[in-house]
C-alpha cells in the first residue's frame, strides 16, 4: 500500500521510457482527480464513487512514490480538498486543516504503526496507545470560540483557507453559542464533522422529489449542500448534526491526549461521538475495526471507516506531519459495498404526476448485509450514459450505504445480441403515447385523468402518513377500488358505502367497517395536510404548510393568483404557477365541491396572519438575537402580516441585526436598507408583542 507520500522512502534512477510513460499516466490521473475534486468539494455533486476516486488516488500515489521526480506541489496527493468558492467570504485557518492518510487493510494499519514509531526512533515492538474513533462521512468544519463565545465557523476548503459559513453553522441547534464553562480558553478552534442522519436525508430527498428538484446522491452530499448555502434559512430547515473531534489553534488550553480532549469538548457542551476506544496496541485497533465492520450498518448515519490516532499529544507533536496529513493518524476505510449481479430486466414505474421512472430488476444479491433486487436507473439519459442493457452484469453499490444504485456495467461480460435500452413509447398502464418535454430529463404519461397507474399512486399519496394519514387503506384496497370503478378522485373515498365494498375480493364485514371508519376519522384535517395530499407538482410538505399559513381555507387558496403566491416568502414562481394551474382546472373545482359536500373540513394554521401591522414589509434577521429566537421572530412577522426573508435585497424593508452580524449587515449598508437593533425593532411592534424590560433569553440558549 502507498499512503501519504513520505520523502523518506527514496529513489533509484528509472529508465527514461518508464519515466516517460509514468509521467504521461500521472498527468492524466492528476487531471481526472482535480476534476473529481471540483465536482465533489465545490459542487457537492461527485460523478464517481468514493471507491473509484480512492483507486485513482492510490495509483497516483504509487506512481509518485516510484518516480519521486514526478511529485509536484500542486499534485492532488499533496493537497487537501479544493479552493473555496468566493461567494461566502474566506477564512484563513490559524492552523492548517489537514486530511488523513488512508489504510485499506489490517496490514496497512500495522505498517502505519511501524512507520509512526520509526519517525520518532521508537522500538518497533514497544506499545503505543492509540484511540479509535468512527470516521464520520460528512463535511469537516472549524468552529472558533473567543472567550467562550462562538465567533466564526468555516469549511476546511483547501486546508489553508476555508469558506466563512458562520451564519449557517449558527442555525445548528447542536452548536452551543457559548461554551458551558466559567473559565473558557481565550481562543480555541474546534474541529469536527457536520453530517445528516439517514432519516433526515430521506426526508429531504422526498421533499425534493415532490417538488421536482434533483435529489442528493447520498447523505454526505446532502449535508455539504445544506451547509454551503448562501441562504442560511435553507440550512436551518435541514436537521444537520455535528460531532467534534479535534482542536486547531488554542490559547489557554492544551490537552494531554486525544481522549482527554474529547472529554473536555463534551464537558464544554459540544457533541462528541460516543463510539470510541483507547487501544493499547495496534492489534486491538485491528479488533476495533473488525468489530465495527457490520455494526456500523446499524447506525442512522454514515461512517466510512475508523480514524486511528496516537493518543498522547506529546508523541503526536514529535511525529509531526507530511504535506497533507499528520504522521500520527490514519483513516482506515471499509471496502465499498459494491457487488456484481445480473440485470435481469428493466421495468418502468408511473408516478403520481405521470413521471416515468425506469427500475433495474436484479438477480437478488446481498450488499453489506442487505438483500438488493432492484435499483433505480433515474431516466433515459442516465441509461444511455451508462449504456445499461437487459442481460448485462452490473456493479451495484449502496451509495452512502443507503440507496442501491448501478455504478457501471461490465461490457466484457455482456452476452451476444443485447440491445441499447430505450424507454417504451407508450405508457405501460394506459398505453397513451409518452412525452418528454423540451429541456426536461423526465419522460411523462400525459393521461393525468384516466391512467390507472397514476390514479393508484395519487391515491396512495393522498392517504399517506404525511398527507391525510388514512392508515387503514392499503395499496391493495386502493387497486381494488380503482378496478371496480368505485373511486375516480379522492373525494369519492368519503362517500363510499359499505354495500359497494362488500363484493370486493377478501373484503369482510369487519374490514369494510374499519376502512370506512379510518376514512371518516380524517374528514377533519389540517389545511396543510389537505394541500399536500392533493399532490400538486412542486408542492411538497414545506410549501403546503407555507400556503396553509397564508390562506386560511382551500377556497381562498383556489382564488389566489400566481403573482400573489409568487410574492410569498419560500414560494417560488414554478410552485406558484403549478398551484394556480391546478386550481384553474374544471376537475379541481369539481373536486373541491365534492370534498365540501362530503363534509371534509380542513382547519387553517394558527400562525396565519392575524393582523396587517406589517403588511407589505419584509424583514431580515441576522446575528445573535437575545430577545427571541430567529424562528420566533420570523413567525411573529408573519402573524403580523409581513414577510420574513433569509437574504437581504433591495426589497428588504429592515435588517434587524444582533451581535456578530456579518455579510448581511454589510450588504444592507451597501444597499441603503435601514438597519435596526433589537430594541429598535421592538419599538415597531404592537405594545402587546414587546418583550419584557430585560433581555429574557441568554444568547447561548437562543
Ligand atoms: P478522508 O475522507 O480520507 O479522511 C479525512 C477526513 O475524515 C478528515 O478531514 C475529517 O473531515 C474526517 N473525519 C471524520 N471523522 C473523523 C474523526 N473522528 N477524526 C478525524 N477526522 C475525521 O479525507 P478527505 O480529505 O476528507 O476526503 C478525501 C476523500 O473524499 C477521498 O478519499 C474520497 O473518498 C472522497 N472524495 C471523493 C470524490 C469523488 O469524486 N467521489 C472526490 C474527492 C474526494
Amino acid at each position: 500500500m502507498t499512503t501519504i507520500n513520505d520523502p523518506q522512502n527514496q529513489p533509484q534512477d528509472p529508465a527514461p521510457d518508464a519515466l516517460h510513460e509514468a509521467d504521461r499516466r500521472a498527468r492524466l490521473l492528476r487531471e481526472q482527480l482535480q476534476a473529481h475534486n471540483v465536482a465533489y468539494y465545490v459542487h457537492d455533486a461527485p460523478t464517481v464513487s468514493d471507491a473509484e476516486y480512492d483507486a485513482l488516488m492510490r495509483e497516483l500515489q504509487a506512481l509518485e512514490a516510484a518516480f519521486p521526480s514526478l511529485v509536484s506541489s500542486d499534485s492532488p496527493t499533496q493537497r487537501v480538498g479544493a479552493t473555496p468558492i468566493a461567494a461566502f467570504g474566506s477564512v484563513t485557518h490559524r492552523r492548517q486543516m489537514l486530511s488523513l492518510g488512508n489504510a485499506f487493510s489490517a496490514d496497512d494499519l500495522r505498517e502505519f504503526d511501524k512507520r509512526a514509531k520509526r519517525t520518532v526512533g521508537m522500538d518497533l515492538e514497544a506499545p503505543v496507545e492509540y484511540i479509535c474513533e468512527l470516521k464520520l462521512d460528512g463535511l469537516a468544519v472549524s468552529l472558533t470560540y473567543e472567550n467562550g463565545r462562538f465567533t466564526q465557523g468555516a469549511t476546511r476548503g483547501d486546508g489553508a483557507t476555508g469558506e466563512n459559513i458562520t451564519q449557517n453553522l449558527r442555525t445548528l441547534g447542536a452548536i452551543p453559542l457559548r461554551l458551558a464553562t466559567d473559565a473558557p480558553p481565550d481562543l480555541i478552534e474546534i474541529r469536527g464533522e457536520v453530517f445528516l442522519s439517514h432519516r433526515e436525508f430521506k426526508r429531504i430527498n422526498g421533499e425534493r422529489e415532490t417538488s421536482g428538484e434533483p435529489t442528493f446522491a447520498n447523505p454526505r452530499n446532502a449535508a455539504a449542500g445544506s451547509l454551503r448555502q448562501l441562504d442560511s434559512t435553507i440550512t436551518a430547515k435541514r436537521r444537520l448534526q455535528i460531532y467534534l473531534y479535534a482542536v486547531g489553534e488554542s490559547k489557554g488550553y492544551r490537552p494531554e491526549s486525544q481522549a482527554s480532549l474529547l472529554e473536555q469538548l463534551r464537558s464544554w457542551g459540544l457533541p462528541v461521538n460516543p463510539h470510541r476506544e483507547v487501544c493499547e496496541t495496534i492489534e486491538s485497533v485491528v479488533a476495533f475495526v473488525d468489530g465495527w465492520a457490520d455494526r456500523k450498518n446499524t447506525l442512522d448515519y454514515d461512517t466510512d471507516g475508523v480514524v486511528v490516532k496516537v493518543n498522547d499529544y506529546h508523541l503526536q507533536q514529535e511525529m509531526g506531519q507530511v504535506s497533507r496529513a499528520p504522521r500520527w493518524a490514519i483513516a482506515y476505510k471499509y471496502p465499498a459495498l459494491q457487488v456484481q449481479t445480473l440485470l435481469e430486466d428493466i421495468v418502468v414505474q408511473v408516478g403520481r404526476t405521470g413521471a416515468i421512472t425506469p427500475l433495474a430488476i436484479l438477480a437478488p444479491v446481498a450488499v453489506g448485509g442487505v438483500m438488493v433486487s432492484r435499483a433505480t436507473l433515474h431516466n433515459q439519459d442516465e441509461i444511455t450514459r451508462k449504456d445499461v442493457r437487459i442481460g448485462d452484469t452490473a456493479v451495484i453499490q449502496r451509495a452512502g450505504e443507503v440507496i442501491p444504485e448501478i455504478v457501471r456495467i461490465m461490457p466484457e461480460l455482456r452476452p451476444e445480441g443485447t440491445m441499447p435500452y430505450l424507454l417504451p413509447s407508450e405508457c405501460p398502464s394506459c398505453q397513451t403515447p409518452l412525452i418528454r418535454p423540451e429541456g426536461e430529463a423526465v419522460t411523462r404519461c400525459p393521461n393525468a385523468k384516466g391512467c390507472p397507474a397514476q390514479l393508484q399512486t395519487r391515491f396512495e399519496h393522498f392517504v399517506s402518513r404525511n398527507a391525510l394519514d388514512i392508515a387503514g387503506l392499503g395499496e391493495r384496497h386502493i387497486a381494488q377500488l380503482i378496478a371496480a370503478d368505485l373511486v375516480k378522485d379522492p373525494a369519492d373515498l368519503f362517500t363510499l358505502q359499505k354495500e359497494s365494498l362488500l363484493p370486493l375480493e377478501r373484503m369482510g364485514d369487519k374490514l369494510a367497517d374499519n376502512i370506512l371508519r379510518a376514512i371518516e376519522e380524517r374528514k377533519q384535517t389540517t389545511l396543510a395536510r389537505l394541500i399536500f395530499a392533493l399532490g400538486m407538482r412542486h408542492v411538497g410538505e414545506r410549501a403546503a404548510s407555507v400556503l396553509a399559513r397564508r390562506y386560511r381555507t382551500l377556497e381562498q387558496l383556489a382564488e389566489a393568483s400566481a403573482d400573489e403566491m409568487d410574492g410569498i416568502h419560500e414560494i417560488g414562481r414554478t410552485t406558484a404557477e403549478s398551484v394556480s394551474a391546478f386550481f384553474a382546472l374544471d376537475e379541481t373545482r369539481e373536486l373541491l365541491r365534492k370534498l365540501r359536500e362530503a363534509g371534509v373540513h380542513a382547519q387553517g394554521d394558527d400562525s396565519a396572519p392575524v393582523s396587517d401591522h406589517f403588511q407589505g414589509k419584509t424583514f431580515v434577521f441576522t446575528g445573535a438575537l437575545t430577545q427571541r429566537t430567529r424562528e420566533d421572530a420570523e413567525a411573529l412577522i408573519r402573524r403580523l402580516g409581513g414577510r420574513a426573508s433569509g437574504s437581504v435585497s433591495k426589497q428588504t424593508s429592515y435588517l434587524v441585526a444582533g451581535d456578530a452580524a456579518g455579510s448581511k449587515l454589510v450588504k444592507a449598508q451597501s444597499l441603503g436598507v435601514p438597519v435596526l437593533t433589537e430594541d429598535e425593532f421592538a419599538e415597531l411592534l404592537p405594545p402587546d408583542e414587546r418583550p419584557a424590560e430585560a433581555p429574557a433569553i441568554p444568547e447561548g440558549e437562543s
